[in-house]
């Protein structure tokens, strides 16, 4: 599976997938960070961040929940198997359910709805392991390495609190 940057190089990596940072934990008492947040830098957070297709793909849902506000998730087949990825904390959608779109295909513009401190994307990629779907760390999928901000600190917080 090969990924594709779902936001723009006005954007990096502010929390990785796995363990949260301890401040993290502390302050929300979160353990498991399931994605990857993409946050724009600083000069860039007032501007309108657009959202890409990581993947060619259909769009399987469209929703808004409490935790991951307005959302999207796509289905693609890979070399691997079916994977979901989902798009979280959306401030619009700009693709309808059982669209089918390719890398690089806006879908989307970033925001901060649900469980998040400020504009965000929080991206994650579900494979199914002994029937569940589970969600995997897709930094090592990307043909491009995103950038990583330094580890995000409580004042410059733009990450998925649920
Ligand atoms: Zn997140």
């Amino acid at each position: 599976m090969i990924l594709q940057k779902p936001v723009s190089d006005q954007c990096v990596i502010t929390l990785r997938f796995g363990k949260y940072p301890l401040w993290l934990t502390e302050l929300f008492g979160l353990t498991w960070h399931d994605g990857i947040d993409f946050a724009p830098l600083p000069q860039f957070a007032n501007l309108r961040q657009r959202i890409f297709a990581a993947h060619p793909g259909m769009i399987l849902t469209t929703g808004y929940n409490l935790s991951a506000g307005i959302f999207l998730t796509q289905q693609c087949k890979t070399e691997s198997g079916i994977i979901l990825i989902d798009y979280f904390h959306l401030a619009k959608r700009l693709v309808k359910q059982y669209q089918l779109v390719d890398y690089g295909t806006t879908i989307a513009e970033m925001g901060n709805t649900g469980h998040s401190t400020g504009k965000h994307l929080h991206f994650r990629v579900r494979v199914k392991k002994l029937g569940f779907w589970r969600a995997i760390d897709p930094a090592n999928s990307f043909s491009h390495t995103p950038a990583t901000f330094p580890l995000p600190t409580p004042a410059f917080p733009r990450l998925s609190t649920a």
